[in-house]
């Protein structure tokens, strides 16, 4: 949203360094010739406009300490402002949502952007910037086993933090803090313990309320979401809430079944191969995945491949060679 400068002292005529006698004075003169009752037709609606705008220049010039601060801000109010972003991206201004307009009684966003607080009443002159912080949004990198074992993990987050010097108001007096430039904050670092709730998975979502970016001037932070990205593991590959183990059998087992230890989350299991088993069936260990989010578990599964042994004896080759025979004969 644009919010355009308002020149205060050129809606009322007055030169900028005009006493408050004569601001008083050129307002009066204005709000009278201005008067909506004066006028009828089109130029009613323009008279309401215009009177709108004195009434607004008048609400900052009269007030010593509005003024003040008006002229503080000048021309260059957006750049340096301290209602500007304290992440430094594109938003430009003020977020409505923070703010009854009801309670604005028609003054621009210039006002609002300068005055907002104050014209909802609130005691401090310089909560008037008071705008919600920044949603953040980040990684979470865990580990199968911490997502399997839930619990909480401790991260690293880099953050901003009140800036000590002005409490936040980005001001020092009529003047922008030096410490924090005006944006009211400084870098930081901060751990957050995180709790891994039970069944999130890969692409999950974690919000954590009011973790994200500072608000400015008293408004309230944004949220943290967290994105789950599962390590990868040796062991498993992860799909879902389901896990894949690859076992390696030698033709021999495959032909006639056997039974092979299997590595699951809960430790090594027992599983019985069936006779004829291909390369790339499937087994299925059921309950064996990751949490699901209210109760029970995913599954595992068990993909058979076939390989062929190393350094045989012997007395293997020769078993071969005969196997290689018995077929050669049934086939003939
Ligand atoms: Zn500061």
């Amino acid at each position: 949203m644009a919010v355009s400068y308002q020149d205060y002292y050129e809606i009322l005529g007055v030169p900028r360094d005009a006493s408050a006698k004569d601001i008083k004075a050129a307002y009066r003169q204005l709000a009278r010739k201005w008067h909506p009752d004066l006028h009828t037709g089109k130029k009613k609606a323009e008279a309401e406009e215009k009177l709108k705008r004195i009434n607004e220049a008048y609400e900052v010039l009269k007030d010593s300490e509005k003024r003040a601060k008006y002229d503080q801000l000048g021309k260059n109010w957006q750049q340096t402002g301290p209602g500007f972003s304290s992440y430094g991206d594109g938003v430009q201004f003020y977020q409505s949502d923070s703010i009854n307009p009801e309670d604005l009684g028609g003054f621009s966003d210039f006002f609002n952007s300068i005055f907002g607080g104050q014209a909802r009443g609130h005691s401090s002159p310089f909560t008037d910037y008071a705008r919600p912080g920044q949603d953040v949004e980040t990684n979470l990198e865990l580990s199968l086993e911490e997502l399997f074992r839930g619990g909480s993990k401790s991260i690293r987050l880099s953050s901003r933090q009140i800036c000590p010097e002005c409490q936040g108001q980005g001001t020092q007096g009529h003047s922008f803090c030096s410490r924090c430039g005006g944006t009211g904050s400084l870098p930081d670092e901060k751990t957050l313990d995180v709790k891994i709730p039970v069944g999130v998975h890969e692409g999950s979502t974690i919000r954590l309320k009011g973790q994200g970016g500072l608000g400015l001037g008293g408004g309230r932070p944004g949220d943290l979401y967290l994105k789950v990205v599962l390590l990868p593991h040796p062991k498993f590959k992860v799909k879902g809430h389901d896990l894949e183990a690859k076992i390696t059998l030698r033709p021999e087992q495959a032909v006639l079944g056997d039974k092979v230890i299997v590595p699951t989350m809960d430790g090594s299991v027992t599983v019985t191969i069936p006779p004829d088993s291909r390369h790339g069936s499937r087994l299925r260990l059921k309950d064996k995945g990751l949490p699901l989010k209210k109760s029970g578990r995913g599954h595992q599964y068990v993909v058979i491949e076939i390989d062929i042994p190393r350094d045989l004896t012997e007395e293997e080759t020769a078993l071969y060679r005969k196997l290689k025979e018995a077929r050669e004969s049934r086939d003939k």
